[in-house]
Formats: structure tokens, C-alpha cells, sequence
């Protein structure tokens, strides 16, 4: 199923709304999209979303939303599995938790017991904690991190909101990583060149297995290309990269599409990683995913992070690494390294 399906009309047949919320505009906004859908009063969001026993497979099939107030931090310093991208103050802050789409190797799976989607409506807050750190420093945030923001625009509009903040505020960068095939949006926001696209790249074998919901590799590409039509810096993200029996040959498809698809001379940067994951989550994964040939690959545990082994790992990367250095300059590719 192609983003387009969902990202509009996505049904959240049941609304949970945390009483100290009901009457935020953004609430009100948001409900006001979905007249049709169950509207529940809650104390607080972690009662449905912390509930014990749910079930994270079953849950994705037909999520429901949470609208809430964040009452803690909403930005934190980068996880070291993250690649910075040589800034020196990296952090990502979570305004939404989980995503419409659903990729089987999605490390939410493992973090959170629940697949609904939580949005919180006091967005402000984040900002205000984003100026505390910007009257220290620069900032590099990544605002789409536990989510795929892009595809919750219809329902937040929340990129927007970010773009607009991050113009306002000139030593903040923020990058926004998507597989939607959204190109509206480009429309809506002022262009800015510390607002980043940056869109994961997958061969189009393992978007039609194991990315369900997500935009195609030409819709992504055509993405890619009108965000820098209308002035964003954009950067490709070949992470993760998964294994399977033909990857080799699936890649090297993958980047000859790229190559006919793209202006790779007006890319910002590209990212290569490999598939990995915390030894915590990958116990979820595999537990809700018996089957999944993804979460049941054998992967050795390097100091508490589930990687490909070796051998594996490093064929994989040289062969992105050798693909890719042939079309770009060396100093644009950032490989996952920690
Ligand atoms: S797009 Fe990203 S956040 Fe969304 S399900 Fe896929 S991996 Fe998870």
C-alpha cells in the first residue's frame, strides 16, 4: 500500500484525550478532522499508551491517537547509534510517538509496548527547551525521529511549525527523515537550507516486504528531487541497510535508480548504515515476529547493539560505499560508525 492511502485518511476510529488537553486549539483542530472517530477522556496518555499486555503487531493494524501534554523533557542528546553528521551538538526531540507506517524492523517496536500514535499538543514547550539550548550553542535536532513526521502533517502540521521556528532561529538545523511521497509541503513552508529532507533509501524489494505503507522508491525520489527544487538541502539515507540473499543485486538497482532519478550533484550529503538495533529491543522485535527474517537474522551483540556480523556488515557497506563514491564526492558520504 502506497502513503498515499494513509496519510490523509488514516483511521483513528478511537481518540484518547488527556483531560489538561481538551481544550488546547491544537486539540481541538485535530478532532475536529475526525468527527467520526470515538472520543475518550483519559487522566494521562501513559494509562492507554503504558498499558501492560498490549500487543504491538496487532495494535498497528488500527491504531488509535493520543493527544497529550508532554510534562517532561522533550529534547535529549543523540543516540549514539545515530550518526551526527560531523555536528558537534546533535539531540532529537519526540513531539509525536510512533508512525503510521510500518516498517518491520522499526526499532519502535521494541521501545514502546504500544503501537498508537501519541501526539503531543504543546509543541511550544519544545521550542522553549530548543531556545535554552541554542542560548548556549548551536543546535543540530532531529525533529522526526520517533515518527514520521511528514506523514502526520495532515494531522499536525507540525513540520510546518518546525520550519517556521527553525527560520526564525538562525543557529538551528533540524532535519526531517521521511519515506513519504508527500511534495505539498514544499508548498507550505518557507525555504530554508538549515531545514534538511532527508529521505531513507531502501532496494524496492524491501520496501514492498518490509516497509509497508511507505512510498515507493521513484515516489520518494520525486520527493527528494522537488525539496530542493524550492530551495531545501536534502541528503539520502541508505540506512538501514537490510539484509537478504540478493541485496547485493537489489542495491546495486536501487542506486542506478537513484542515479537516473536524481540531481545527486545538488544532494547535501548521503548516509550509509547498516542494519542494527539495541539487544533490548531486538527481543521485542522477535517475540511479537516470529517470522520475520529481518528480527531472526543472527546478529552478533557489539556492546549492547545487534549488528550483522562482520564479514556481512562490511560487504555491505564497501559495496554501498564503492556504488556510491563513483557519483559523489567522498567528503558527502557519512558512514554509521560508533
Ligand atoms: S518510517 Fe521509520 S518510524 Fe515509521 S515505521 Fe518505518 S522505521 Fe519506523
Amino acid at each position: 500500500m502506497s502513503s498515499a492511502t494513509v496519510s490523509c485518511n488514516f483511521p483513528f476510529s478511537h481518540i484518547y484525550v488527556e483531560k489538561a488537553v481538551l481544550d488546547h486549539p491544537r486539540t481541538k483542530a485535530i478532532l475536529a478532522r475526525f468527527s467520526k472517530s470515538r472520543v475518550i477522556e483519559i487522566g494521562h496518555y501513559k494509562d492507554v499508551f503504558n498499558r501492560p499486555r498490549q500487543s504491538f503487531t496487532l495494535q498497528k493494524t488500527s491504531p488509535s491517537l493520543i493527544l497529550a501534554e508532554n510534562t517532561g523533557a522533550s529534547v535529549f542528546p543523540g543516540a549514539p547509534v545515530c550518526q551526527d553528521f560531523g555536528y558537534d551538538h546533535f539531540y532529537y526531540t519526540s513531539s509525536c510517538r510512533n508512525c503510521i507506517f510500518d516498517c518491520e524492523y522499526c526499532f519502535l517496536r521494541g521501545m514502546y509496548g504500544s503501537a498508537d500514535v501519541v501526539v503531543f499538543v504543546n509543541l511550544e514547550d519544545a521550542f522553549s527547551e530548543v531556545e535554552k539550548l541554542l542560548s548556549k550553542h548551536p543546535v543540530y535536532l532531529c525533529v522526526s525521529f520517533d515518527t514520521d513526521l511528514i506523514a502526520l502533517e495532515n494531522l499536525t502540521g507540525y513540520v510546518s511549525e518546525w520550519a517556521e521556528f527553525t527560520k526564525e532561529h538562525p543557529d538551528l538545523t533540524i532535519e526531517i527523515r521521511t519515506k513519504s511521497f508527500r511534495k505539498d509541503i514544499f508548498q507550505k513552508i518557507p525555504s530554508c537550507d538549515r531545514v534538511i529532507f532527508a529521505y531513507t533509501l531502501s532496494p524496492k524489494e524491501v520496501i514492498e516486504k518490509f516497509e509497508k505503507r511507505t512510498a515507493t522508491l521513484p515516489e520518494r525520489l520525486s520527493a527528494a528531487s522537488c525539496a530542493m527544487d524550492k530551495g531545501f538541502p536534502v541528503r539520502l539515507c541508505f540506512d538501514p541497510v537490510v539484509y537478504f540473499p540478493d541485496w547485493k543485486n537489489a542495491c546495486t538497482e536501487m542506486v542506478a535508480e537513484v542515479k537516473n532519478s536524481i540531481d545527486l550533484s545538488r544532494i547535501k550529503d548521503v548516509s550509509i548504515g547498516t542494519f542494527r538495533i539495541s539487544s533490548e529491543y531486538i527481543k521485542k522485535l522477535r517475540k511479537g515476529l516470529p517470522g520475520s527474517p529481518i528480527c531472526q537474522f543472527p546478529f552478533e551483540n557489539h556492546g549492547g547493539v545487534m549488528e550483522y556480523p562482520d564479514l556481512i556488515r562490511k560487504d555491505m557497506e564497501n559495496t554501498l560505499v564503492t556504488l556510491l563514491q563513483s557519483l559523489i564526492s567522498q567528503e558527502k558520504i557519512f558512514l554509521a560508525t560508533f
